[in-house]
C-alpha cells in the first residue's frame, strides 16, 4: 500500500498534522489552499493506491475527489477526514490519521470490489449533484458470498433486514446497486457472515478503533456518515472530551458484539451519534451491548446521542466520574457475560439480537429436524445417542437469537429468548430426548415414538405405523 495525504491548510489544519511520521509507504503534503488546488497537490500521484483527504468540507472534498479520479485514483480508495468534526487540534487529527490508516490497511483490498453508482456522495446530495444531473459518484456495495449463504435452508435475514429493499430474495440473494444505498445493515443482520463489504468490513473498523484508544478516559463516538456530514461544525465541539470519532455507514451496520469489542478497546465508554430515521433500527446492537453490560454490573458505557432531539446528552458528562474497569477483550457477548458473571451467574435477558437461549417443549417436540435444517449455525442439531436415542441438542455459543428456527416448528414446541447464560458457555445441552421406533420387520429406523404418536392421533387406523417404507406394502397388502 502506498499512501498519499492531502490536508488542507485553508481548511485549517496546521502545517505540524502533515509532519508526523505515519509510516514509510506514506506521504502527507499539506497544502495552503488544497480545496482549491487539487490538481496542483497531485500532481505525480501515479503510484498512488489510496488516497485520505484531511480537511475539506463536503465540497471541497468533491473537487478533489473528481481531480485525484482523473489522476487514476480508484475512488474507492479516497478517504475522507472531516476536519469540521474532529477538530482543528494537530494531536487529535494526528490520531485520527493514523486511525484512517489503519483501518485502510486492514481493508485494503477494494479493487475489483463491487461498486454502485449514485448522485449521491457520502450520504448527501451535494450542489455539484443538483446542477449536474448527470454527475454520479461511486461507493462500494456489499456482496454476497455464496459459498457461505445459507439461503437454501431458508434464511432470508438480509432480505428482510434491508431498509432499503434492495436485497431479492434467492440462493443467494441478490442486491439491487440502484437501490441499495449503502447503510450495511445486511451485513450485521447476516448470521454466517455471508454478506461483506469490500471497504467497510469490521476487521478495519476495529483496527481504527485500537488506534483511536490512545489513552485513557477516552469517549469513542461511533457515528454514520449521513450524520455527520450533516452535524454542525460545533455540535461535536460542544461534546464532553476526550474523545475519538468513528465513522461507520449506519449504527444498524454493527453487531452488538462488535460494540463490545470496540469499547474493549480500551475506552471509557461509547456515544453512538445518530439521526434517528437514517439509521432504522440502528440503536439496537448498542441496546443488547448497554443492556449487557448494565446487567453485569458495569453501566453507563454505552449512551446515544440523536442529535435530531438536541445537544449532547448531559448524561455523558455525569456518567463515569472516576473512570471505568477495562473490559477484557471477548470476541463474543457469551465470552464477556462468562468472564464478568463467571460460570455461575444467571441467564440474562436481552433487548435484541446478539445471544439466544433455546428452549424446547418436551411433551411436544416430535424431533422433525425441521429447526436444525433452519439454523443458520448449527446451534441446533438432532443427534442420535446410545440405546436408539434421538436428541435435539442446543449450543449456546452458536446461537445469535435470529429467531429463525421457531417460525417452522410444526408443533409450536420451540421457544427463542434473547438471553445469554453464562453458565451453559461452552456447552451443548439435550433440549429434549426420545426413542427411534425402529420396523418391526426389518429392524431400521422408521421415526422417533413422539412423531408415530402424533401421527398416529390423526389417523383413524393407525396400523403400520412401526413399518418402513419398505416394507409397509409387503406387510399391510398381502401378495397375491
Ligand atoms: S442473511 Fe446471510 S445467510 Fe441469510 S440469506 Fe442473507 S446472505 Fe444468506
Ligand atoms: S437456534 Fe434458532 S435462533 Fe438460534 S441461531 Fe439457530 S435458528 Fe437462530
Ligand atoms: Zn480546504
Ligand atoms: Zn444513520
Ligand atoms: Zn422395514
Amino acid at each position: 500500500m502506498s499512501v498519499l495525504i492531502l490536508l488542507c491548510g485553508h481548511c485549517g489544519v496546521p502545517e505540524s498534522a502533515g509532519s508526523a511520521s505515519f509510516g514509510t509507504d506514506v506521504e502527507a503534503r499539506w497544502s495552503a489552499n488544497l480545496c482549491h488546488a487539487a490538481e496542483e497537490a497531485l500532481r505525480g500521484t501515479r503510484s498512488v493506491e489510496d488516497l485520505l483527504t484531511v480537511g475539506p468540507d463536503l465540497e471541497g472534498q468533491i473537487l478533489v475527489l473528481e481531480a485525484a479520479i482523473r489522476s487514476g485514483v480508484d475512488p474507492l480508495r479516497i478517504r475522507f477526514l472531516d476536519v469540521w468534526r474532529v477538530g482543528k487540534d494537530a494531536g487529535d487529527l494526528i490520531v485520527h490519521i493514523r486511525g484512517a490508516l489503519a483501518r485502510m490497511r486492514a481493508t485494503g483490498g477494494v479493487k475489483d470490489s463491487p461498486r454502485r453508482s449514485a448522485r449521491t456522495f457520502r450520504g448527501a446530495l451535494p450542489r455539484r449533484s443538483l446542477l449536474l444531473p448527470t454527475v454520479r459518484y461511486w461507493a462500494p456495495l456489499p456482496r454476497v458470498d455464496a459459498s457461505r449463504c445459507v439461503a437454501d435452508a431458508g434464511c432470508d435475514l438480509c432480505v428482510r433486514a434491508c431498509p432499503a429493499s434492495a436485497i431479492a430474495g434467492g440462493n443467494p440473494p441478490r442486491i439491487a446497486p440502484e437501490l441499495c444505498h449503502g447503510c450495511s445493515v445486511c451485513l450485521a443482520a447476516c448470521p454466517v457472515a455471508a454478506v461483506g463489504h469490500p471497504a467497510l468490513d469490521f476487521e478495519g473498523v476495529e483496527a481504527e478503533a485500537g488506534v483511536l484508544a490512545d489513552g485513557p478516559r477516552r469517549t469513542l463516538l461511533v457515528a454514520c456518515t449521513a450524520t455527520l456530514v450533516s452535524l454542525d461544525s460545533n455540535e461535536l465541539a460542544a461534546a464532553p472530551g476526550p474523545w475519538r470519532l468513528l465513522e461507520v455507514p449506519s449504527l444498524g451496520s454493527l453487531r452488538s458484539e462488535q460494540v463490545l469489542r470496540l469499547l474493549a478497546q480500551g475506552f471509557d465508554r461509547i456515544v453512538a451519534v445518530g439521526r434517528g430515521p437514517c439509521c432504522p433500527e440502528g440503536q439496537a446492537p448498542f441496546e443488547v451491548a448497554r443492556a449487557l453490560l448494565a446487567n453485569l454490573g458495569v453501566p453507563d458505557r454505552i449512551l446515544f446521542w440523536n442529535v435530531q432531539v438536541g445537544p449532547v446528552a448531559s448524561d455523558w458528562a455525569k456518567a463515569l466520574p472516576s473512570g471505568g474497569r477495562p473490559l477484557p477483550a471477548v470476541r463474543s457477548i457469551h465470552e464477556l457475560a462468562l468472564a464478568l458473571a463467571g460460570s455461575g451467574g444467571s441467564a440474562i435477558d436481552l433487548p435484541g439480537r446478539g445471544a439466544g437461549l433455546v428452549t424446547v417443549e418436551p411433551d411436544l417436540c416430535t424431533f422433525c429436524e425441521l429447526c436444525a435444517e433452519r439454523c443458520p449455525t448449527a446451534a441446533l442439531r438432532i443427534e442420535d445417542g446410545d440405546g436408539g436415542a434421538v436428541r435435539i441438542t442446543f449450543d449456546h455459543e452458536l446461537c445469535d437469537a435470529c429467531g429463525l428456527c421457531s417460525p417452522v416448528c410444526p408443533e409450536g414446541a420451540l421457544r427463542v429468548r434473547s438471553a445469554v447464560d453464562p453458565a451453559a458457555v461452552g456447552r451443548r445441552d439435550r433440549l429434549a430426548e426420545d426413542t427411534w421406533v425402529c420396523c418391526r420387520s426389518c429392524g431400521r429406523k422408521v421415526a422417533p415414538a413422539a412423531m408415530i404418536a402424533v401421527v398416529a392421533a390423526r389417523l383413524s387406523s393407525p396400523a403400520g405405523l412401526d413399518l418402513c417404507p419398505d416394507c409397509k406394502p409387503l406387510r399391510l397388502v398381502p401378495s397375491r
